[in-house]
């Protein structure tokens, strides 16, 4: 199996990127990742500002899928995520929901072993999921701690092991990145770091040639769902709904008022992140009301 190392990493994602290596349609392959501090906190007396913030948020890649083009979708299958034996939650001044409450660094190095981590003397199950995933976007330059229509710094919770992420295909090639994996994490990241944590995921990816859309889509057991971001909640909640409807409409062959009524009945909005540069949610269908391989066939092309 292909071994794309760490070493290589992007800090933003932008429309002319150099990949580092090539994989074929329905390859399986590895990607090692670094921690979103790259590996920079070793003791618990470190704090935010004793590391070096110019490697914060590493995202392994980008990695050419042979055949991409623009206006296709990438359909990226998570086929396993292996992380490392501890991770590294952190809270600094001015930070998260309670920046103004929060006064002090805390850095804590938690031990995690047998699917569990090990915080506050409770044993707690881990979900390890991908925070920053993403593409070349078609224009301007988004930093690896942003989230947008490209993808990047996520924050979902449900991008974890078995679920399938399609990305539309704005550049040649496709060029995926990715990297920051929690161990665990709440909807919301509210104190702004998750269980920071190394690791490596298994992928394989296809080419679903001519289909446009604007957000990303999440395929998990029971619900497709579309992750979009936007400059408050409220902006990624609009975004999120529209492109929900949007399915729902062409998917069922019902109409925009149908859509959006049934949408209503439904449809969870949930929060991703309240964190990053730019806020994300993401719009649950169930599959019970339209799957998600029908979802996808009835995605017209430009
Ligand atoms: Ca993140
Ligand atoms: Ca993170």
């Amino acid at each position: 199996m292909k071994t794309i190392h760490n070493s290589n990493v992007i800090y933003s994602f932008k429309p002319n990127m150099t990949p580092i290596e090539t994989v074929e349609s329905g390859e399986v392959f590895k990607v090692m990742t670094n921690d979103c501090f790259f590996q920079q906190i070793t003791s618990e007396d470190m704090v935010l500002n004793s590391i070096d913030h110019s490697t914060l948020n590493p995202a392994t890649g980008p990695i050419f899928i042979s055949g991409a083009e623009p206006g296709d979708l990438l359909r990226v299958k998570i086929l396993s995520i292996n992380i490392a034996d501890h991770g590294i939650s952190m809270i600094a001044p001015g930070e998260g929901v309670l920046a103004e409450k929060a006064k002090n660094s805390v850095v804590k190095i938690i031990p995690i072993k047998d699917r569990c981590c090990h915080i506050n003397g409770l044993d707690i199950p881990i979900n390890p999921m991908i925070g920053v995933i993403g593409v070349a976007p078609g224009d301007g330059e988004w930093g690896t701690d942003s989230p947008w229509k490209h993808g990047g710094n996520m924050d979902t919770k449900d991008i974890c092991e078995g679920t399938t992420i399609y990305f539309p295909v704005r550049q040649v090639g496709g060029l995926l990145a990715l990297g920051d994996l929690h161990a665990i994490m709440g909807d919301g990241e509210i104190c702004f770091t998750g269980l920071e944590v190394q690791g490596e995921v298994i992928l394989m990816i296809e080419i679903i040639k001519h289909k446009a859309v604007t957000w990303p889509i999440l395929e998990t057991s029971y619900a497709t769902m579309v992750i979009a971001s936007g400059e408050t909640i409220d902006d990624a909640i609009k975004a999120a709904t529209d492109q929900a409807v949007e399915h729902l409409a062409s998917g069922l062959e019902i109409s925009w008022e149908e859509a959006y009524m049934l949408a209503s009945l439904t449809v969870d909005i949930r929060i991703s992140q309240v964190v990053d540069p730019k806020k994300t949610v993401r719009a649950v269908i169930p599959k019970l009301i339209l799957n998600t391989d029908k979802l996808i066939r009835s995605i017209k092309g430009f």
